[in-house]
């Protein structure tokens, strides 16, 4: 029945983590997979979630029934605060639909679902070049056609904005645009405050569709609401109104989608929530009647543990407080790693510019190494990244950077 299966090609991302527990040599190290590790290559499992999990383990009222399919109501409140804000207008107005998904990767597939069910037939989704590769196959999927936008200089290690502001003015009007809230994956670099006000001018002349993937809030900058600003940003925004010359257009629909993978440690517990800023209240009805249709097809209901840490957590101050700390503990440690490495490559004379190492944020460095040389670095010194030259701070440890620095050197050099 299934002897003409032809066999898949492995994840670049996942099957990088494979082929690194194959290698039986001492000297390896895996730069290639996005969670975060202590300094001494640890995962790293939260104070504040241990806590809260050993209370729930402990509470004979634990149980274990079905969430609803749009996920636990407190999460759902909780979540979408954390990332619109206090003040939110939309959050004010009751215009945002939002459902506990399974984290980032399930939220993104609903809302593609549902976009491409219920935005306009034939919408095309653009994706930065590059992005995380995921994107590729969830949007498809969802009978959604991709295409690209100029994202990212080679030459500058840095956004390519002229490029980005034309290619959204020439996509057809109406276009879905996914955008990274913060701590663009794969290249850590972001725009700027003056440049995400351009992006968003663009977007409301062409009245494309924004979509935020934000998967690391607060574990780029160690601020949730320094994170969360380009996404706040758009929330406020409005459509010009030229048939009535007001300002006070109709808001800007748009999409969020929202991992806690990253900020709480909480990879393997899928926790992550959907939510879609409708311009009127009156509509938020139906569209999650249908959104939990998708969800009841897909996967039914949403996984109860995660999203149960999470909400107590964002919902106790104090717990908050805590949280934040240790997310600034995560974020300093990523940035002292960027440092060290920066300064390394420097003192062994490595050619080439490395500032860009400093000036990314987030999880990811984009070295602005060639395929060849990244597989040079795999085969001789068991150095494992992604083959367009991403590497994971989180992985990289304080006794391994002189290691990768003259390893770099030699793979620039030879
Ligand atoms: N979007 C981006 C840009 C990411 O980097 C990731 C994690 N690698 C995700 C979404 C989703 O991750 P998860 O499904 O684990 O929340």
């Amino acid at each position: 029945m299934f002897a003409d299966v032809p066999e898949a090609p492995k994840d670049p991302i996942l099957g990088l983590n494979e082929l690194f527990r194959e290698d039986p040599s001492p000297l390896k190290v895996n730069l290639g997979v996005g969670a975060y590790r202590t300094d001494a290559n640890r995962p790293y499992v939260l104070g504040v979630v241990k806590r809260i999990e050993q209370e729930l383990a402990s509470n004979p009222n634990t149980l274990h029934e079905y969430l609803p399919i749009e996920g636990l109501s407190d999460f759902r409140t909780l979540a979408a605060q954390l990332v619109f804000g206090e003040n939110s207008g939309a959050l004010r107005e009751q215009r945002v639909v939002t459902l506990q998904s399974l984290s980032g990767t399930g939220s993104l597939r609903l809302v593609a679902e549902f976009l491409g069910k219920f935005y306009h037939r034939g919408a095309i989704c653009y994706l930065p070049r590059p992005t995380w590769g995921n994107h590729w196959n969830i949007f498809p999927r969802a009978g959604i056609e991709c295409r690209e936008y100029r994202y990212y200089k080679d030459k500058t290690h840095d956004v390519d904005i002229a490029g980005l502001l034309e290619d959204l003015a020439a996509a057809p009007p109406r276009s879905i645009v996914l955008l990274h809230a913060c701590a663009h994956n794969p290249t850590g670099a972001d725009p700027t405050p003056s440049q995400w006000q351009q992006i968003l001018d663009v977007v409301r002349e062409r009245q494309h569709f924004p979509l935020f993937d934000c998967a690391y809030q607060g574990f780029a900058s160690g601020s949730f609401e320094r994170d969360a600003m380009a996404i706040r940003l758009f929330e406020r925004a409005t459509l010009p109104a030229p048939e009535t010359n007001s300002a006070s257009g109709r808001p800007l629909e748009m999409a969020v989608t929202q991992s806690f993978a990253k900020n709480m440690g909480l990879y393997g517990e899928r926790v992550g929530a959907a939510h879609i800023v409708c311009a009127v209240p009156s509509v938020t009805k139906p569209v999650l009647s249908q959104m939990k249709q998708i969800a009841r097809a897909l996967y039914s209901s949403p996984p109860a543990h995660g999203a149960t840490v999470a909400a107590r957590i964002l919902k106790d101050p104090l717990l908050f407080a805590e949280w934040e700390t240790e997310v600034q503990v995560m974020s300093s440690r990523i940035l002292r790693m960027r440092r060290e490495l920066f300064d390394a490559l420097r003192e062994n004379g490595t050619p080439g510019t490395w500032d860009h190492i400093l000036t990314q944020i987030g999880m990811f460095s984009f070295l602005g190494l060639s395929a060849d040389q990244c597989l040079y670095l795999r085969d001789k010194y068991h150095i494992y990244m992604t083959t367009n030259g991403r590497i994971s701070m989180a992985g990289l440890t304080s006794d391994k950077v002189q290691y990768l620095a003259d390893a770099i050197k030699d793979a620039v050099t030879r």
